[in-house]
């Protein structure tokens, strides 16, 4: 049981546990070798820290709890995605989606519990935003996870396409992204491995090219405004133009390309003038496109196109020489909550 005064370590940054030490005459180094105890180490217990003095060891088991989520329910689907629903410590639910690919695993992770942005093909937005996650509960998703894995190296890319819009917990993000990002006293996944996906809040997206080297997904689903806005309401604030623009603004490092995520509704967005748009509007940027067939659920109304609707809006981006992928859904057999967080992740 966490006593009042103690904190969560994975709250606290590098800066922040180097100025609490010091607060005690204790050396700044002392804060990697904790740190490194865990992340790299993945230990959640201060005794075991066998290069700390054991005054320190007290100290700190004192003062402090290394943070972890409650796991409420795990269901396996049946082509092997693992979804974790965890139990905050305010009782509120998130969830995170673990996704096998053929050499390693995703981690699609949750922003926020709840999301405000109310996209009309999304399950979680029905419920509306409840709160931001801490910076210690983005983390936690991927430690605790990670150390639940028979084999924790085949965890190798990390995707933020849970619950929530990660742009607008844009502190808390970044403080997390530092941490998981981390070669030295963290949890070592390479910027690259790392996809932000966003719904268009496209004044964070050139805050988010700045201030870290992750991957940057779009979810666009609508060639016009009035389609987009109608499926997601923020294109109403960030219209395409604005978005696009700041698409193509983005701080691509070399060999690196924007994901656009696109989510073929039957009837809406899945037309041949659809996909003829799609590819003149995406012409000036480097990217590629996801194609994810619309996933029937109780919360909606839409439909899943027919096949043959599928790959012809397929075979017209692809002649126009577009990296062009149909994501077939992971995980249709359990009750994963985001349009977004059913679709498969995309790699680097
Ligand atoms: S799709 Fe993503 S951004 Fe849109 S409502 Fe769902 S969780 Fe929020």
């Amino acid at each position: 049981m966490k006593k009042p005064e103690q904190t969560d370590l994975l709250e606290m940054t590098h800066e922040q546990l180097v100025g609490w030490l010091a607060d005690r005459d204790i050396a700044a180094y002392r804060a990697d070798q904790i740190l490194k105890w865990i992340y790299l180490r993945q230990t959640d217990d201060f005794g075991v820290m066998s290069d700390l003095a054991k005054g320190i060891r007290t100290l700190l088991a004192q003062h402090f709890i290394i943070g972890r989520l409650g796991v409420e329910r795990i269901e396996t689907s049946r082509d092997g995605s693992r979804k974790y629903l965890f139990k905050l410590r305010d009782g509120r639910y998130i969830e995170s989606v673990l996704i096998p690919e053929r050499d390693h695993d995703t981690l699609c992770v949750s922003s926020q519990a709840g999301c405000a942005q109310g996209c009309r093909f999304c399950m979680t937005a029905a419920g509306g935003l409840e709160r931001n996650l801490t910076r210690g509960e983005i983390i936690a998703q991927v430690r605790d996870i990670q150390r639940r894995l028979d084999d924790p190296g085949r965890l190798r890319n990390i995707v933020f396409m849970g619950m929530g819009e990660p742009l607008a917990n844009y502190k808390n993000l970044i403080s997390a992204l530092k941490v998981i990002t981390d070669n030295d006293r963290g949890l070592r996944f390479a910027g690259r491995r790392v996809t932000v996906s966003t719904a268009g809040l496209v004044p964070r997206m050139a805050d988010l090219g700045r201030d870290s080297r992750v991957n940057l997904a779009v979810s666009l689903n609508a060639t016009d405004n009035e389609t987009r806005s109608r499926l997601m309401p923020i294109n109403r604030k960030y219209p395409l133009e604005e978005l696009l623009g700041a698409c193509r603004h983005f701080p691509l490092p070399a060999g690196r390309r924007i994901t656009f995520e696109y989510i073929l509704i039957k009837d809406v967005n899945d037309s041949i003038d659809d996909a003829r748009r799609l590819a003149r509007l995406l012409q000036p940027i480097r990217c590629k496109i996801n194609l994810i067939p619309f996933n029937i659920h109780e919360s909606s109304d839409f439909q899943r196109p027919a096949e043959a609707v599928i790959q012809a809006f397929y075979d017209v981006l692809f002649a126009k020489n577009y990296t062009v992928i149909i994501r077939r859904s992971k995980g249709e057999d359990i009750s994963a909550a985001c349009g977004q967080l059913r679709a498969r992740s995309m790699g680097p």
